[in-house]
């Protein structure tokens, strides 16, 4: 008779999305005192996530013991990269642990404030590459669109801080018309992606009118939609948006994780929103020094991204932005973490790993190398366990 008990009960009914995502909510957030006033209605709200964002170090304080160090960031960041953090992604940090992957990546540290020799304001050389304000066109047949200049929580090894800070020429709606023109104009250009800072901060309605007008140009065949939203406001994908993302089909999307620690139930819940209406998801790691830098938390993270159907594109080198130097490996860290993912993990888990060119030579592919030889038409190969083979060119 157990066994029956439950079957009419209220449990038993279908859980609408809004009530899946406020039980997520409650089940993984770590309580946090500075939001003790909060429903978890308002926790899901994300425009209640963006005013309620942590920018002092007083309110820091309050959720996470700071470090000296930590404090001398926060001091020491404000002319150069603010901090701003998401209530959410402030509930995943470990408030003893300063070497918390979460932490490291959005609570500034004294070291940022240090510039070594080789570092840059623009190190991808974007500026340079831009034909209109707000576009960059590097390759042939494909631009970059930025379209905002801010972003939900602000990465602490952002590469293109230079935007984000202060007294910067804001660009707004009417950068976006002479952007339009100049891809009009040029047919060449067959794919736009979007980025920024954050295209999903846009309004519904701000970033309707980009897709639109892209999509009318005849040229255009696919946008892309670079953002890292879903990773530290999970709440901005509702339903509305991804009923606009799925009008302008294909739209694929390109995320930004670094640790398996960001792949939440409620990023899950998103991605799947996502996922389930036609976007592809990929996503764009950058290799940082004491958050990823070992080939098992690697790999745990590229397994993780493939169990929610986010497919791993590219592992990218730390840029050389100024005051990074805490962040940044050795290429040869990269290559031995790709040495260990090719061959002993499932393919769909293999990312590219690259390097920006400094001053603006573009994504370079960094690999281990696995030509021994290639003389005479005979090329000696090594598979990933080290054994060599020989494949003869035809004649
Ligand atoms: C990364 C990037 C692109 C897109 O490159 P893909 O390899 O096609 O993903 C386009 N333009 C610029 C300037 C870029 O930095």
């Amino acid at each position: 008779m157990s066994s029956l008990k439950g079957l009419n009960n209220k449990s038993q009914e279908q859980e609408s999305p809004e009530e899946t995502a406020i039980n997520l909510t409650r089940k993984e957030s770590r309580f946090i005192s500075l939001y003790e006033e909060a429903t978890a209605l308002d926790w899901e709200d994300w425009r209640w996530q963006l005013k309620n964002r942590i920018t002092t170090e007083e309110q820091l304080s309050k959720i996470i013991n700071l470090t000296d160090e930590e404090k001398a960031g926060i001091d020491g960041c404000g002319k150069k990269l603010k901090m701003a953090i998401t209530p959410y992604f402030a509930s995943l940090m470990d408030p003893k642990n300063p070497n918390c992957p979460i932490r490291m990546q959005c609570v500034p540290r004294g070291a940022e404030l240090i510039t070594s020799e080789e570092e840059m304001t623009d190190p991808c050389g974007e500026d340079k590459d831009s034909p209109v304000e707000g576009l960059v066109h590097r390759y042939p047949d494909r631009v970059l669109f930025l379209v905002s200049e801010v972003c939900a929580t602000y990465c602490r090894h952002c590469t293109r801080s230079r935007i984000f800070t202060e007294g910067r020429k804001k660009l707004g709606y009417k950068s976006y018309e002479k952007a339009f023109d100049y891809i009009r104009s040029n047919k060449s250009i067959r794919d736009v992606l979007i980025s920024g800072g954050d295209p999903l901060l846009l309004s519904n309605e701000a970033l309707e009118h980009i897709l639109k007008t892209l999509k009318e140009i005849p040229h255009v065949e696919f946008i892309r939609i670079g953002t890292r939203v879903p990773v530290t406001l999970p709440q901005r994908i509702n339903h509305d948006l991804v009923k606009i993302l799925k009008k302008y089909s294909p739209v694929w999307m390109s995320l930004h994780f670094n640790h398996a620690k960001e792949i939440t139930k409620r990023v899950k819940f998103a991605c799947d929103m996502l996922v389930d209406s036609g976007i592809p998801l990929g996503s764009q790691t950058v290799l940082l020094k004491g958050i990823n830098d070992s080939s098992s938390t690697m790999k745990r993270l590229m397994h993780e991204l493939l169990k929610i159907r986010v497919r791993p594109y590219y592992i990218y080198q730390c840029d050389p932005i100024v005051g990074s130097k805490h962040f940044r490996t050795k290429v040869s860290t990269g290559i031995n973490i790709m040495e260990n993912l090719r061959g002993h993990t499932t393919g769909y888990g293999v990312p590219t790993y690259v390097i920006d060119g400094p001053g603006g030579g573009g994504k370079i592919p960094i690999s281990p190398n696995y030509i021994v030889s290639y003389e005479k038409g005979k090329c000696v190969i090594r598979n990933y366990k080290d054994e060599q083979f020989t494949y003869t060119d035809p004649a």
